[in-house]
């Protein structure tokens, strides 16, 4: 096609026949070929989905301070980078949420593309290793390259830990060693062009790389815990706006009662309490507290004490010191 292109203002588009002197002449050259790979795009990176988010911060409750510093983070670089420019500071490229599963965090990163109207370029740690074996850099170059292609954009690398461990921490091979390099090149290089933001999610903050969370990389590091009661609150509301609630159901005494769910939970335990009522009743028309009552015991809180323990550690080692003092603690900190 693209050869075709270049003879093309030769051809008379109302004769029927091509003459065969200029079939003769016609050849496909190397830079036909070159220009074409430049349009034709991997198979496997046609699956680097890329996608404008629906969720808007409206859909995610509680965690107040969290939301602030994601904003401040990840929304004034994209919509207002001069105030940084203002002040004589970097702007942030990079905000490593951690906190325990099921809290928000993937929730987070959408909401913040949606309100900047950013493209959003979701990277699972496991999925790219298992898809791309032996050519996991590669993939990590393709999907900065895609998200540059599209900016402004946000590149989520959910469970982080697994793409980047600790060097020395891997199993026997150089993989993530290599994925590790790659991925600062790509962060240090993200300098020229301030609308690529990166977010990256983990459960275990202690098994990152140290070196992916100096200065200048994912250098704001907000934990997203469990949420309080108001926030409880608030994310039962939202979870329950399509369902018709019996006058008796408080939302209130609900999330007074389930420390320790995180947003995960609650969701399950809206479902699980409309499932409870339908049970009771193929014709039900609401849901009642006592279904409630029945979902909480059935879903079970996501925070045990050993889970705060470990995420009460790994903010102190955060803050008293950042990554250095986590790296020193060794094996002290960690659960199962
Ligand atoms: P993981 O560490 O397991 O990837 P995560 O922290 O990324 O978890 P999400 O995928 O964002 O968690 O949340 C899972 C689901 O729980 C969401 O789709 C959402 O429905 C619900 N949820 C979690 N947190 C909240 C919240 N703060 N407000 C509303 N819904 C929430």
């Amino acid at each position: 096609m693209k050869a075709l292109r270049r003879y093309l203002p030769e051809i008379d588009l109302d004769e029927e026949e091509v003459p065969p002197s200029l079939i003769d002449r016609m050849i496909v050259k190397r830079d036909d070929f070159a220009g074409a790979l430049n349009e034709v795009e991997p198979s496997a990176m046609r699956e680097v989905l890329v996608e404008l988010p629906k969720i808007s911060w409206n859909d995610v409750g509680g965690l107040e301070d969290a939301k602030q510093q994601v904003q401040e983070s990840v929304e004034w670089p994209l919509t207002s980078p001069e105030k940084f420019d203002r002040m004589g500071v970097d702007a942030p490229k990079g905000v490593l949420l951690y906190g325990p599963p099921g809290t928000g965090k993937t929730l987070m990163a959408k909401a913040v593309a949606n309100e900047t109207n950013a493209n959003f370029i979701s990277v699972r740690g496991p999925q790219l290793l298992s898809k791309w074996v032996g050519e996991s850099e590669k993939a990590i170059r393709q999907t900065f390259r895609k998200a540059r292609q599209v900016s402004p954009a946000i590149i989520f690398f959910d469970e982080l830990d697994s793409l980047a461990p600790s060097r020395g921490q891997e199993m026997g091979n150089n993989v993530s060693e290599r994925v590790v390099n790659q991925l600062l090149t790509e962060l240090d290089g993200l300098e020229e062009m301030g609308d690529v933001m990166v977010i990256g999610a983990t459960n275990r903050p202690d098994m990152i790389d140290p070196a992916l969370l100096r200065s200048g990389r994912f250098d704001r590091l907000v934990m997203i815990g469990q949420p309080d009661q108001e926030g409880r609150e608030q994310i039962l509301e939202i979870h329950t706006q399509d369902t018709p609630l019996a006058p008796d159901v408080s939302l209130r005494e609900v999330a007074e009662i389930t420390d320790g769910y995180v947003g995960s939970d609650l969701e399950g335990i809206a479902r699980e309490a409309a499932i409870e009522a339908l049970r009771d009743d193929d014709d039900a028309e609401e849901v009642e507290m006592r279904h409630f009552r029945r979902a909480m015991e059935s879903v079970r809180p996501t925070i045990t004490d050993d889970i705060l323990a470990y995420y009460e550690d790994v903010e102190q080692q955060f803050k008293g010191g950042g990554t250095d003092a986590l790296r020193d603690t060794g094996g002290r900190i960690g659960f199962q």
